[in-house]
């Protein structure tokens, strides 16, 4: 995995968040999918269109997948797994598709867990998928750097959380926040939820 690749997903989430005028955590992922044209199905509600495709197969190995037909990208997601996980798969499938893992007749998928052996495609969309869930500029601003108050404020799993909660003490060392241009405008359109969460402490 390349700091390019990184930097490749870290901008796209940003980019994102600005195109779909976030400004709110936790972020409503499923409106981004929307806003972004996608087709959005849980394994319950897509039965009949994941058979169509003959992805049924799919459903029993991954926490989702996504499909392209006829240039419409097709999210499917399982519902039988927690809300944070659910946000996540649907985030990691955006991020596939927003940088353009997804090809026509092909599908990518969510794995169960992260694999020492994942593909950089793999990597690219988690890392994607953290970035556009817990904006590091926004946590900084509310200083939440804890496991817990990730967890809590971005709607994501303890697990990613911890992740993030990790790059977070990084990033407070290096003191790196706001150099790049998207961040700075994902910072204001933040603002007005940062001051309401600082002034109602
Ligand atoms: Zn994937």
């Amino acid at each position: 995995m390349s700091y390019k690749d990184y930097q490749t997903a870290r901008n796209a989430a940003w980019q994102i968040l600005i195109d779909c005028h976030v400004d709110i955590l936790p972020v409503d992922i499923r409106a981004i999918c929307r806003r972004l044209g996608c087709k959005l199905y849980s394994y319950d509600a897509g039965w009949k269109l994941i058979a169509a495709f003959r992805l049924q197969e799919q459903t029993e190995k991954a926490d989702g997948f996504t499909v392209l037909y006829r240039d419409v990208p097709y999210i499917f997601y399982s519902n039988s797994v927690p809300e944070t996980r659910q946000r996540f798969t649907i985030a990691h499938e955006i991020g596939h598709i927003v940088l353009g893992h997804v090809g026509e007749g092909k599908y990518t998928i969510m794995n169960r867990e992260p694999a020492p052996g994942d593909s950089a495609d793999e990597t690219q969309a988690n890392q994607f998928a953290a970035r556009i869930l817990a904006p590091a500029c926004v946590l900084n601003a509310l200083d939440a750097v804890e496991v817990e108050q990730i967890s809590l404020l971005c709607g994501i799993s303890h697990q990613a959380s911890e992740f993030r909660a990790k790059r977070m003490k990084q990033l407070r060392t290096r003191g790196k926040f706001l150099s790049h241009p998207l961040e700075r405008e994902v910072m204001r359109q933040f603002e007005p939820f940062v001051m309401s969460r600082l002034e109602s402490r």
